[in-house]
Order: C-alpha cells, then sequence, then structure tokens
C-alpha cells in the first residue's frame, strides 16, 4: 500500500510535487479555491496594491492563473544567501527550465543571453537574464501534462491546520497522511504553520519580496546597444537582460520599457500598470476607467507588449529592489481576525536602490541623450507579489538542501515547499527556483517512499 502525502495548496510548488510523487505516493491536494480567482481575504494589507490588485490567486494552479511565467535563476551569492550550494544545484534548474522550455527553445534563449552578455562585456553591470515563454502556463496543467501517471486526489477546502498525522480543514474535516507538505504559498504557509503551532498572537518575521517602481524616463541614443539587450524575441519566448547593479549588499535592477516621450505621467499615478492588471482583470470597471484616463500609459504598454517599442529612442526605467528577512518584517497573526502583513521598504533599502540607479546613470551616460528621474521620496513602490521567507523561523537554519531543508520544526513528517522557504531571491523573480527546489524535494521524498 503506498503512503499518503497530503499537498496544502495547488500552486506552482503543489502542482509540481503533486505530479512528481502520483506514482510512489497516495496524493491529496487541498486546494482552498475551486475555481481560478485572486484572493484578496486572507491577509489585511492597505499599502503595495496586495488586495487591490491581483497579486495571488487560488484554484488548480494558483497564482498562476495569472502570472507571467518569468524565468530566471538566483546567481550563486543569491543562492549561497538562501542556504542553497549553487553547484550541487544546478540540475535542478535544469529540470526547472525543461519543464517551460524544449531544449531546442532553452538553447536559443541561452545563444540570446551570451550575446546580452558580450553587449554588455567590460561594464559593471551584471545581467539579469529573464525569459518570458510565450505561453503563459498555468502549471497545474503543466505539470499534469509533463508528469502523467496515476490519479491525484483533489479535496477542495481551506486547511485550518496540520495535526499530529493529518491536516484539519475549516468545517473540521480531517484527512489522514504520513507526510504533509505545505505549499500554501509565502502568506498562507505561514498562517497555516502558525495555527497548527500554536502561535495564533505571534509576529512570522522573515518576510521579503522585491519591490518595484517606476523611477524615470531616459531618451537613448539612436543606435544605443541598450535597445536590443532589453528584449531579444526567439521563436518562442521573449529575452530580457536586467542590469543588476549593487549597493550595500542589496541589489537593484533596472528594466528598461518602451515609452513614447519623456512625460512622466504615464508612470506615475494609479494608472502606471494598467494594462498589465487589464489583461488579467478586464472586466474591473474601475481600472477601465483608470485606462481611459491616461491612454499615454495604454500606448506605452502596447509598444511594450508589441515589443515594437523597442526600437524607439524613449525608455521608462522599471527597478526592482533586494529585500532581505528582518525581524520586523512579515505576518502579525491576530486569533480570530484576519493577519496583517506588513512588507515595507526601509529608509536604507531605498538608500541602496537610489545609490544602484546613480551607478546605472553614471555607467550608461555614453548611451542616454536626456533623463527626467522622479525624485527619489516620490518612488511609489508596489508589492510585486514574490512572497517570500515567511516559512524560516519555522525551518532549521539550512545546510544546504538536504532533506533538512524543507522540514518543519515541531510538527513531524511535514516540509515545506513554496516561497515561503526562500531566504533570498536577489531580484529574481523565484517561479523558477521555487520549480527547482520542488524537483528536489521530490527526489528526497521518492527516495524514501
Ligand atoms: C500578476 C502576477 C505575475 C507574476 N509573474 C511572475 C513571473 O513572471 N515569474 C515568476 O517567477 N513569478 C511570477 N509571479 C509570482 C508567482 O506566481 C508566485 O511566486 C508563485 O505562484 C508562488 O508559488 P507558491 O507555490 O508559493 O504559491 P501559489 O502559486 O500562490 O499557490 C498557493 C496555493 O495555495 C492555496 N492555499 C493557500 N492557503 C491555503 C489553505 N490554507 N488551504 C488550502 N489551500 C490554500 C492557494 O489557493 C493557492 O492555490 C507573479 C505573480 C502575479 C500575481
Amino acid at each position: 500500500m503506498k503512503k499518503r502525502v497530503v499537498v496544502i495548496g495547488a500552486g506552482l510548488c503543489g502542482s509540481v510535487l503533486a505530479t512528481l510523487l502520483r506514482d510512489q505516493f497516495h496524493v491529496t491536494v487541498v486546494e482552498r479555491g475551486k475555481k481560478k480567482k485572486p484572493l484578496f481575504d486572507d491577509v489585511e494589507c492597505d499599502t503595495g496594491e496586495l488586495n487591490t490588485s491581483i497579486n495571488r490567486a487560488e484554484g488548480l494552479g494558483g497564482t498562476t492563473n495569472y502570472w507571467h511565467n518569468a524565468l530566471i535563476e538566483l546567481d550563486a551569492k543569491d543562492l549561497t544567501k538562501a542556504g542553497i550550494e549553487p553547484g550541487g544545484f544546478a540540475p535542478y534548474y535544469q529540470k526547472a527550465w525543461e519543464l517551460f522550455l524544449a531544449p531546442s527553445e532553452l538553447d536559443a534563449c541561452n545563444k540570446a543571453r551570451d550575446a546580452n552578455a558580450e553587449a554588455l562585456k567590460g561594464r559593471s553591470a551584471a545581467i539579469g537574464h529573464m525569459v518570458l515563454p510565450q505561453t503563459r502556463h498555468n502549471v497545474w496543467t503543466l505539470a499534469n501534462q509533463k508528469h502523467p501517471g496515476d490519479a491525484i486526489e483533489v479535496v477542495y477546502g481551506h486547511v485550518r491546520r496540520i495535526v499530529d498525522g493529518g491536516v484539519e480543514l475549516d468545517g473540521g474535516r480531517r484527512l489522514d497522511a504520513d507526510h504533509v507538505i505545505v505549499s500554501a504559498g509565502g502568506i498562507g504557509t505561514p498562517i497555516v504553520l502558525a495555527h497548527s503551532l500554536g502561535q495564533d498572537h505571534d509576529f512570522v518575521p522573515g518576510y521579503h519580496d522585491h519591490p518595484q517602481a517606476y523611477i524615470a524616463k531616459v531618451k537613448l541614443k539612436p543606435g544605443s546597444f541598450l535597445k536590443k539587450v532589453s528584449s531579444t524575441a526567439t521563436l518562442s519566448a521573449d529575452v530580457r537582460a536586467g542590469l543588476v547593479y549593487e549597493s550595500d549588499d542589496l541589489k537593484t535592477v533596472v528594466y528598461l520599457r518602451p515609452a513614447i516621450d519623456m512625460r512622466l505621467g504615464s508612470i506615475t499615478g494609479p494608472a502606471r500598470y494598467i494594462l498589465s492588471d487589464l489583461r488579467n482583470d478586464p472586466f474591473s470597471p474601475k481600472k477601465i476607467m483608470l485606462l481611459l484616463g491616461n491612454l499615454e500609459a495604454v500606448r506605452e504598454a502596447i509598444l511594450f507588449k508589441t515589443r515594437l517599442g523597442f526600437r524607439g529612442d524613449y525608455y521608462s526605467m522599471l527597478i526592482l529592489g533586494e529585500q532581505t528577512p528582518l525581524p520586523t518584517r512579515g505576518v502579525q497573526m491576530a486569533n480570530g481576525k484576519r493577519p496583517t502583513l506588513n512588507w515595507h521598504v526601509t529608509p536604507q533599502e531605498l538608500a541602496s536602490y537610489d545609490a544602484s540607479v546613480t551607478k546605472f546613470f553614471d555607467e550608461f551616460s555614453d548611451q542616454i541623450l536626456e533623463k527626467k528621474v522622479i525624485p527619489t521620496p516620490q518612488w511609489d513602490f508596489r508589492n510585486a507579489a514574490h512572497h517570500s521567507g515567511t516559512a524560516t523561523s519555522f525551518l532549521p537554519t539550512p545546510g544546504d538542501t538536504t532533506k533538512e531543508f524543507f522540514r518543519v520544526k515541531g510538527l513531524p513528517n511535514t516540509y515545506v515547499c513554496d516561497g515561503a522557504l526562500l531566504r533570498a531571491a536577489g531580484i529574481a523573480n523565484s517561479g523558477l527556483t521555487l520549480v527547482a527546489l520542488s524537483y528536489r524535494l521530490a527526489e528526497h521524498l521518492r527516495a524514501g517512499a
């Protein structure tokens, strides 16, 4: 008889893990949402558009129902900060890439990456190599296609807590399990763990993201090589090179996005992400009104999405800044009420991002004809939806990705695998790394099946 694994959450990691374990275990996935829909009610947070724009989601596939599936690796320094030995992790990154891209597609993206590196040779900026496959994948669907096998039982319900030998859902239903994997996401997982360990009033520290803000417009020289490195199309993907700087041990990445002119209206105010938001939420009257109020932002978004703008001279600068875990940043539990998330950018982080932006301007002054910068105190950060680090206070200090890396202290046979596990992520979108970690944990569990 197969041992029973209960996976909490059918999002990015839960989907990959369930499909990898299905043949060796009896796998039950508990997913809180029956239908794909944005998740606005798991935490209180009145800043950063966390509860007013699509920031996380429920339904099979979780947040990947809405994500952009932009794929990027953590560099060796970030992996080390996260407690992951870079060399040993390379095979898992390879598996993660192969979930999304066929070998020939991956090869084309790697060639574009190498060409970008060549173009930037001799500069101090490192490259954030980001690949956006043209097809946006719901990872529940994708993982089931890639890893077919025995049936996975899906139970719709909200897990309240992990109990000895299983999990308990709201309403009192209990599911028995030999192993429990918590993949409820960077916000859902700490809530389940805190409830399970009787920490219903506690503060759960460790949260980090890479908040994003539009900060300037620039006019590039007509022949500037920055236009090409900002976006290269392969047959099936778009390859982007972010320009990464480090100041005071924190990274900042600069992405250039096509603009119509130097006016700042399209990158300030509530409509600045409007087209991207509307794509996910097309019938929102509030968003349609915002859209109509900022047609400049719409025209620029079209230039970006169609890639036509990458041949033009005007660009908006979007930055993403690294955060590291702080004892004061995280989820405040509130017994019987919704927990509250605080994800603030500290003055030290802002100073670091500012210093890195100065480095960018200094380094590329030979490429930039004109610039218009929003004053630093007015940089309007938005949460970037890479909710990370919130389980680390429940986990042992890592010594690479052994089975212990994933194991929850005080809850037997319980493992975490999702954003909450990541102690660091630099400026990288964390999805690819989370998939790689899912392959790693599945390997450990299969070895002990
Ligand atoms: C608009 C948008 C674009 C994005 N683009 C990118 C991108 O381009 N690249 C990238 O790498 N990342 C991107 N992300 C982030 C990425 O989607 C997340 O980092 C990733 O989905 C996190 O995976 P996860 O497994 O931690 O959680 P999720 O995918 O959020 O899954 C968690 C699941 O757990 C369920 N759940 C939660 N609590 C419970 C409970 N108590 N009981 C039962 N079920 C529960 C939820 O309903 C959900 O299905 C984007 C996010 C958004 C919002």
